[in-house]
C-alpha cells in the first residue's frame, strides 16, 4: 500500500492448516503478525482469511486459437484475481506476459515458457512443435525463458494410430529433463493416457498434468519418487464432449477418453491415498474459463480428498511446493477473506468477501 495506510484483518486467519490466529496486519503492503507500533489510518476487513489461492495449471495469454493480445490476457488475469487466485503457475503460453510482473494489481505468475510438443501432436498455435533430436535445445531455451518450470506435451492423439500415445522416446526425455535440472528448472508434462507415465517418471520428471492415466502400476512409482500431479478435474469434465466430437473419426481414442473420464475420481483418490502430492489447477485459458480454482477444490473433495487437504492443495501446500510464501511475517500481503469457514465447506471459496493483493484491497 503506497499510501501508508494499515489494514487490519481480523476474525480467523488461517496461517496454516493447523495454525489459526485472530488477526494479522498489513503495513506497507506486507504482512505483520503483530500489531504495528503506529497504526494511523486503519481499514478493517473481517472474516476467514486464507493465503491467496494458487492455480497451478492456468494459461494467461492463450485462448482456444493460440496467443491473445495484452487486453485479453489482462482480462484473464483479472478474472482469476477477482476469484481469489493470486498465484498462477502458467503451464505454457505462446505469448510474452512478462509485463504482468510490473503490475501490482495482477496475480503473480510462475511461467513454464511455451509448451514443447511433437510435430503435429498438439493443439495448433500453442506449442513449439519439434522432433526428439531438438528436445534438449528447446527445453534449455524454455528453461531460461520461464520462471523455473518447463512444460512438455507428453502424450496426444496419434492420428495414424487413432488413439492417445506417448510423444517422446525415453532417451530424449531423459536427456531433456537432465538439462532442465542442470539449469535449475523443474519439468512437467501433459499426459492423459497410461503409456507415457513410466518413462517420464523414470526419466526424473517433477510433475504430471492431468494424470488421468495413472494405474496401480504407476501410482506407487509416482509416490516413491514424489512426483506431483495436477489433475485439472474441471477440464477432465469436458472429455465426454470431446469424445463425442471425435467418435466418428477416432472411435478408439473416443472410447479411451471416456474410460479415463469415468474413472477420474477413483484415479485421483488412489493417487492421494498413495501419498502422491496433488495440487489445484484448472487449465483455464485453453477452452476453459478463468476463475475456476474454487470449482477445482470442490472437485477434489468430490474425488474423496479430505476438505482440509483439498484446501491445502490450493493454498499452503501449493505455495510451499512452488517456493512462494503464504501468510508469513514480511511476505507480500496476498490473501482472500471469506464470510464463512472454508474448512467446513470448501464451496465458500466461490465467493470471496475481500481480495487483498500486495496489501491493497482489490476486490
Ligand atoms: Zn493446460
Amino acid at each position: 500500500m503506497s499510501d501508508g495506510a494499515v489494514l487490519h484483518v481480523k476474525g480467523r486467519v488461517l496461517v496454516g492448516p493447523e495454525d489459526v490466529r485472530d488477526e494479522l496486519w498489513v503495513v506497507g503492503g506486507r504482512i505483520s503478525l503483530r500489531r504495528p507500533a503506529r497504526t494511523g489510518d486503519v481499514r478493517t476487513v473481517e472474516g476467514w482469511a486464507l493465503p491467496g489461492l494458487v492455480d497451478a495449471h492456468c494459461h494467461v495469454g492463450l485462448d482456444q486459437h493460440g496467443a491473445v493480445d495484452r487486453e485479453v490476457a489482462e482480462k484473464q488475469a483479472l478474472t482469476d484475481r477477482d476469484a481469489g487466485t493470486l498465484l498462477i503457475r502458467d503451464a505454457g503460453s505462446p505469448s510474452d506476459t512478462r509485463w504482468v510482473d510490473d503490475r501490482e494489481d495482477l496475480p503473480k505468475i510462475i511461467r513454464a515458457g511455451r509448451h514443447i510438443a511433437r510435430t503435429r501432436r498438439y493443439i495448433r498455435n500453442y506449442a513449439w512443435e519439434i522432433e526428439p533430436g531438438d528436445l534438449v535445445a528447446y527445453v534449455a531455451r524454455e528453461a531460461r525463458r520461464g520462471d523455473g518450470w518447463v512444460k512438455l506435451v507428453g502424450d496426444w492423439i496419434d492420428r495414424d494410430l487413432g488413439d492417445l500415445s506417448a510423444c517422446w522416446p525415453r532417451e530424449a526425455v531423459q536427456a531433456a529433463i537432465a538439462e532442465a535440472h542442470r539449469l535449475g528448472a523443474r519439468v512437467t508434462a501433459h499426459c492423459f493416457a497410461e503409456d507415457s507415465l513410466r518413462d517420464l517418471v523414470e526419466a526424473g520428471i517433477d510433475c504430471v498434468e492431468h494424470a488421468t492415466g495413472l494405474t496401480d502400476d504407476t501410482i506407487p512409482l509416482f509416490a516413491e519418487r514424489g512426483v506431483a500431479i495436477v489433475p485439472t478435474l474441471v477440464n477432465i469434465a469436458t472429455f465426454p464432449r470431446l469424445a463425442a466430437g471425435g467418435e466418428a473419426k477416432y472411435p478408439r481414442w473416443s472410447a479411451h477418453m471416456r474410460r479415463l473420464h469415468e474413472r477420474r475420481y477413483d484415479t485421483v483418490r488412489a493417487a492421494y491415498d498413495a501419498g502422491i502430492p496433488v495440487y489445484v489447477g484448472t487449465d483455464a485459458g485453453g477452452s476453459l474459463a478463468h476463475g475456476l480454482a474454487a470449482a477445482e477444490v470442490a472437485e477434489l473433495v468430490t474425488a474423496g480428498i479430505p476438505p482440509l487437504r483439498a484446501l491445502a492443495a490450493a493454498t499452503w501446500a501449493a505455495r510451499e511446493w512452488l517456493g512462494r510464501p503464504g501468510l508469513e511475517e514480511g511476505a507480500p500481503a496476498d490473501l482472500v477473506v471469506y464470510e464463512q469457514d472454508p474448512r467446513a465447506d470448501v464451496r465458500v471459496l466461490a465467493a470471496p468477501r475481500r481480495v487483498v493483493l500486495n496489501g491493497r484491497v482489490v476486490g
